[in-house]
């Protein structure tokens, strides 16, 4: 449950972290009551984020972070007000063990599976300052190729905010092939009032900074992780040359 952090002293511009790597559920919170089907869905974690971010860690040589955790435990990604930080429903499906949880419920979430995940980065982020490297942030998602009724045609998406600067390079590079239908800010935008990660991280210290949605049929299996991790590094690559 703890979270994972891989090539701490990896020499890469880049570090990488993954909010929603892991659909664990903590043995007391006895599967939140749903079933195993329920937990292996888009609803409780980034289907194959975790081996993407595992592959591009590899390659590039970049440290990278990734929660322990169930995004239905508590998600990452969220502002600690937002009423989604532990949510009750999610896309159709009702999540028991989170209703109706009272503050001191919350609060232990939060201090068990929120801060350990944000302090690892935290952590890895000031060592890295502190030996004098610039760190690029990369957040890494995969996205559901269905949510209700909309289907998404995007192979892999970039949100981005008000600095496009990395963001259009990786566009760019990402489209050069011709073969890849790609997303700029569909489905989602990085937007710092419903995003934590990103914001928190990267906006706050204005540092550069990327954020990517994998589709998940895209990245199955560990052969496709691999192959999107080398296509996304190359893109990444293009930056290393600004
Ligand atoms: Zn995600």
């Amino acid at each position: 449950m703890e979270p994972r952090i891989l090539r701490a002293d990896g020499k890469s511009r880049f570090l990488l972290f993954c909010d929603h790597a892991s659909n664990a559920v903590p043995e007391e919170l006895r599967n939140l009551g749903l079933p195993e089907s329920e937990l292996a869905r888009h609803i409780a974690w980034d289907i194959g984020a975790a081996g993407v971010t595992e592959e591009l860690s590899d390659i590039l040589d970049a440290p990278a972070v990734l929660s322990g955790v169930s995004r239905l435990v508590i998600d990452c990604n969220r502002q600690l007000h937002a009423s989604d930080l532990i949510p009750e429903t999610s896309d159709g499906t009702v999540i028991p063990g989170n209703l109706h949880l009272n503050e001191a419920a919350k609060a232990a979430r939060i201090r068990l599976w929120f801060h350990p995940y944000h302090d690892a980065v935290e952590s890895v982020l000031l060592q890295r300052e502190a030996k004098g490297a610039e760190s690029t942030v990369v957040s890494i998602h995969s996205m559901t190729p269905m949510l209700g009724k909309e289907s998404r045609p995007w192979q892999i998406a970039l949100s981005s905010y008000l600095d496009r600067s990395l963001t259009e390079i990786v566009l760019a590079a990402l489209r050069q092939s011709g073969d890849v239908v790609v997303g700029d800010n569909q489905p989602y935008d990085l937007d710092p009032k419903v995003d934590y990660s990103t914001p928190y991280h990267a906006l706050r210290r204005g540092l550069p900074h990327i954020q990517v949605e994998f589709r998940q049929d895209e990245i199955a299996d560990a052969a496709n992780q691999r192959s999107w991790a080398v296509r996304f590094a190359r893109a990444l690559r293009q930056v290393e040359r600004t």
